[in-house]
């Protein structure tokens, strides 16, 4: 029993078991079926993954591809420019180059991609394939290193030992690479050399060309002084009118020959683009003056008006090389002297405005001479341009005048002008731009005392009439004009004057007797004399009490200072560089001391002054000039610029350093035809300068004007 219930109990068992077995087994089967239906899926899906894998790697396969052709198109291009080309990483390495920048290097296998900039330079360095100058090798390496942290890297030249040059260009990229740029520079190194060469050769050749063109002047100048000075000479002796003729003829073809070398020397400095501009701070109403004053002499002889006009507004001082200045006004003034028979020369200063850096400065010059036709003055600044009208003919010069003007003015910044109505006259214009010189002195006030409220001027010229009355009517003055005795003695009798400005050249009057009824009418009356010349109207000047007399053409400032000093002050003349000293009768003769060193000139001088009572004293160089001037204390100096041992610009700093020497009047006699040279000679301390050959009445006219006034000559 026990054993059919055990049976039993294993049978119960066995069929639970079985059908946990069936049911497990069931279960097992229904996975089996998920996971395989699973597998299918995963093998589908690692199929299409397949596909899409074979697709990528074919797409990578054409990328490389594609990397590689721009890669090779790349080098390619890269290897194909002449210039080296390098790629350094942040890091200094190199990534590539072209065969260009690895040529350098060919003999070094460890120079290929990664290899550092250093070691490079190292390279080049002390395998010796560049020039290193004064350096080590390691110091040189330290130099092109320090020049990569630079903020900016600036390129550098590097000359290889083969002879090639190159120019270094580095720079960074955004990312933190080196680029490296080498040029060849060999040739253009060459060519500039070359040019350099051929313009230091032009330069010397231009050089050679003005030195030769200056001694040439000197050479032919100094003869020439020697043959216009004796035929000059000539004329003064018994000649009948055809002898006459020829000599005169000589002067003035000898007088044309050096003006022309003037010119040409002029404008071959010109040319040679020689002219530096020196900028000094300058007086430009008295650099007007001093031109003015220079050719005074000539308008003199042809009784022509000069006549200066100076804005009263413009400061005194201005900056400008006022050399070049002087240089335009010379040759404005020179022509409108020329070409101008009767009536005057005005030069106007007018300020029309101001620029950020000083004044804009007008100044005209104004003829009443021929004139000049309006289809030519299109010309006239040309070269070598001189208007052809058999009128003109009978001018001298070389047409070169005012191209010469041109340039200095454009060179200034400035324009020129013409204005011009033939058998009326022609005005001349330029403008500069002048800087205001700052740290001078303020101008002195423009004032006059009590005693100066009335002023009669006696002038027959209009213009210059208009403007001292303009200039006068802004200081309250109360001005009265004359031409003649008549209107004179009208204004006289209803208010007698404080001051009567008289001009010594009065057409229709005869100033002594305008002079005459004055001091007898109005005693109290002041007269200012304005006067050409000086030596003809002297002794007027003691007898009617002159309180004051100037030389033609009058600054407006001399005439101010004449106006504004006391009224008991004893009568003053004008002297060289404005002093003034009393009359006292000459108790002796007048002491000349000539300095030159060539004979003929120095013969021609003695004869040219030979009837004059004078005490002439010679010297043949600088250094017996300087001598003779401490022993013998001569009243009036001229000196030869260019002489042997001492020239004249030292001997006149020598005399300038003593007393006696500081006011002795030094008058230049030059050859040197540059115009630049008078602005050295009076830079050099002389007053006033006698261009040779000398002319005996510009010698005679210089002594009168520049002697002491107690010494008298005659007119020629
Ligand atoms: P140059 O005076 O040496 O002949 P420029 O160049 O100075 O040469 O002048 C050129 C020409 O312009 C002169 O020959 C003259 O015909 C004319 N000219 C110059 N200035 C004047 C003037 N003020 N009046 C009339 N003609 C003038």
């Amino acid at each position: 029993m026990r054993a059919e219930r055990l049976y039993e109990q294993a049978q119960h068992d066995l069929r639970a078991m079985n059908d946990h077995l069936r049911a497990h087994a069931f279960e097992l089967s229904g996975q089996v079926i998920a996971q395989r239906k699973e597998l299918g899926e995963i093998k589908r899906h690692a199929d299409k993954l397949e596909d899409v894998n074979s697709q990528v790697s074919q797409d990578l396969q054409l990328a490389h591809f594609e990397i590689d052709r721009a890669n090779l198109r790349l080098r390619e291009a890269i290897d194909t420019l002449q210039d080296g080309f390098a790629l350094f990483d942040a890091e200094q390495a190199l990534i590539l180059a072209n065969k260009a920048y690895l040529s350098v290097f060919h003999n070094f296998s460890e120079v290929r991609p990664g290899i550092r900039y250093a070691r490079l330079l190292e390279v080049c360095a002390h395998e010796k394939l560049v020039e290193l100058g004064d350096l080590s090798p390691d110091e040189w390496v330290f130099k092109m290193l320090g020049r990569l942290y630079q903020p900016q890297i600036q390129p550098i030249e590097l000359h290889f030992t083969t002879g090639v040059s190159v120019r270094l260009t580095d720079r960074r990229v955004a990312n933190g690479d080196y680029v490296s740029l080498v040029s060849n520079i060999t040739d253009s190194l060459r060519y500039q050399a070359e040019l350099r060469d051929a313009q230091t050769r032009a330069e010397a050749a231009v050089q050679a060309k003005s030195a030769f063109l200056a001694n040439m002047s000197h050479e032919i100048r100094t003869p020439m002084n020697g043959v216009v000075g004796m035929a000059e000479l000539l004329t003064e002796t018994a000649l009948d009118d055809e002898q006459r003729g020829y000599a005169q003829t000589i002067i003035s073809s000898g007088q044309a020959l050096v003006s022309i070398i003037n010119d040409i020397l002029d404008f071959s400095k010109m040319d040679a683009g020689k002219v530096p501009l020196n900028p000094t701070v300058f007086d430009l109403e008295k650099t007007i003056h001093e031109v003015l004053s220079l050719l005074a002499p000539t308008a003199r002889n042809k009784h022509i008006e000069l006549i200066l006009d100076y804005d009263i507004f413009l400061p005194a001082h201005l900056m400008a090389d006022y050399g070049r200045i002087r240089q335009i006004l010379t040759n404005l003034v020179g022509n409108a002297i020329k070409l101008t028979e009767t009536g005057y020369i005005l030069v106007r200063a007018v300020g029309i405005g101001t620029s950020g850096t000083g004044h804009i400065v007008t100044i005209t010059v104004e003829d009443t001479g021929i004139g000049i036709d309006p289809e030519d003055q299109g010309r006239i600044f040309t070269e070598f341009s001189q208007v052809e009208q058999t009128a003109r003919r009978r001018y001298e010069g070389t047409g070169l005048g005012l191209a010469i003007t041109q340039r200095i003015v454009t060179q200034m910044g400035g324009n020129i002008w013409v204005d011009s109505e033939p058998g009326v006259g022609s005005c001349f214009g330029f403008t500069l731009d002048l800087a205001t010189a700052h740290d001078m002195p303020a101008p002195e006030a423009q004032e006059l005392p009590q005693d100066c409220r009335s002023v009669l001027l006696v002038s027959d010229h209009l213009i210059s009439r208009d403007i001292l009355a303009r200039h006068l009517k802004t200081l309250s003055v109360n001005v009265m004009s004359a031409t003649r005795k008549d209107t004179v003695r009208r204004h006289i009798a209803t208010s007698p004057p404080d001051f009567a400005i008289i001009d010594q050249d009065l057409t229709e009057s005869d100033p002594r007797v305008v002079m005459d009824k004055l001091v007898e009418r109005c005693p109290a009356t002041r007269i200012v004399l304005l006067c050409s010349n000086l030596s003809e109207i002297k002794p007027d000047i003691e007898r009617h009490k002159v309180f004051a007399a100037l030389r033609k053409p009058v600054i407006w400032r001399d005439l101010l200072a004449a106006l504004q000093k006391p009224a008991t002050r004893s009568i003053s003349v004008p002297e060289p560089k404005g002093q003034e000293r009393v009359i006292r009768p000459a108790m002796r003769k007048l002491r000349v001391l000539y300095a030159e060193d060539n004979k003929v000139n120095r013969l021609v001088f003695t004869k040219m002054l030979k009837n004059m009572d004078i005490e002439l004293h010679i010297a043949e160089n600088g250094r017996i000039a300087v001598e003779l001037f401490n022993r013998l204390a001569p009243d009036i100096v001229f000196m030869d610029v260019s002489m042997p041992e001492m020239d004249g610009r030292e001997a006149t700093h020598h005399i300038r350093a003593t007393p006696a020497g500081k006011t002795v009047p030094i008058i230049a006699l030059t050859a040197h035809a540059l115009q630049e040279e008078i602005a050295h000679m009076l830079e050099a301390g002389m007053n006033a300068m006698l261009s040779k050959p000398l002319k005996k009445s510009e010698l005679t006219a210089a002594l009168r004007d520049h002697a002491p006034p107690e010494f008298t000559f005659p007119e020629d």
